[in-house]
């Protein structure tokens, strides 16, 4: 099992059956903690480093440098992207989405997205970019978007979390999800799934998110984790 979104300021104790934590980050501070994180759990956190669109004023600049300083540690850039919810200044999220993609293009690495309330943005943003790969992170975009982000090409995947638990919708939106485009995550500390709701979330309740995909599926925990991390593999070039 990979998570493939955890925010961790320290590594807690990992359950075995857990393979790989990747690291999102959501500002320079955040990016530069998980480098460090890396380094000292090389064998079980993959950095991101990003600015999530609610934090744009830190710098892209400072993070530009940062990538081109660490890129070889780094297996991807995000999360980033649009939000759209309360008060939010559209062209400057738009500004600092725009300099992490070019990022992500310049050094060939997938693209961890954030987009709330704002998914039909973002693909249009994305479209203009070629060669681009990369995860809409907790998806939320709902069964009408999901073709939408599968026609921006066949490296795009959908990021599902522990509200698959306890959120009827999501379960049908998983079910329309190709099986070769869908990857897991926690979120963690948010988005804890059943049993645990109300709880702070850690990455070794992913298979939580596991269990319930090989249900909606149909096919054994074994057979799904297979799927799934399998797409990881691809997406992030874990080898
Ligand atoms: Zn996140």
């Amino acid at each position: 099992m990979i998570d493939t979104h955890a925010h961790l300021e320290r590594l807690c104790d990992i359950n075995e059956g857990i393979d790989k934590i990747i690291l999102a980050a959501s500002n320079v501070e955040d990016s530069k903690n998980n480098l460090l994180l890396g380094e000292k759990y090389t064998k079980k956190l993959l950095v991101a480093v990003g600015i999530h669109p609610a934090e744009i004023d830190d710098s892209p600049t400072e993070l530009k440098k940062l990538v081109e300083e660490n890129y070889k540690k780094i297996v991807a850039i995000g999360e980033c992207g649009l939000e759209f919810m309360g008060d939010f200044d559209q062209e400057k999220q738009e500004k600092v989405f725009r300099a992490q993609i070019e990022l992500a293009q310049k050094y060939k690495k997938p693209l961890i997205i954030h987009a709330r309330k704002a998914v039909d943005e973002t693909v249009e943003i994305l479209k203009e970019y070629k060669n681009l790969s990369g995860v809409f992170h907790c998806y939320a975009g709902g069964n009408k978007r999901i073709k939408k982000v599968l026609e921006l090409g066949e490296n795009w995947y959908f990021g599902i979390d522990g509200n698959l638990t306890y959120e009827e919708g999501l379960v049908d939106v998983v079910k329309n999800i190709p099986k070769d485009r869908l990857v897991l995550e926690t979120d963690s500390p948010y988005l804890t799934p059943e049993p645990f709701r109300g709880q702070e979330n850690n990455p070794n309740n992913v298979i939580y998110v596991y269990k319930k995909v090989a249900e909606i599926w149909g096919l054994s925990f074994e057979e799904t984790e297979k799927i799934i991390d399998g797409n990881v593999e691809k997406l992030f070039k874990i080898v």
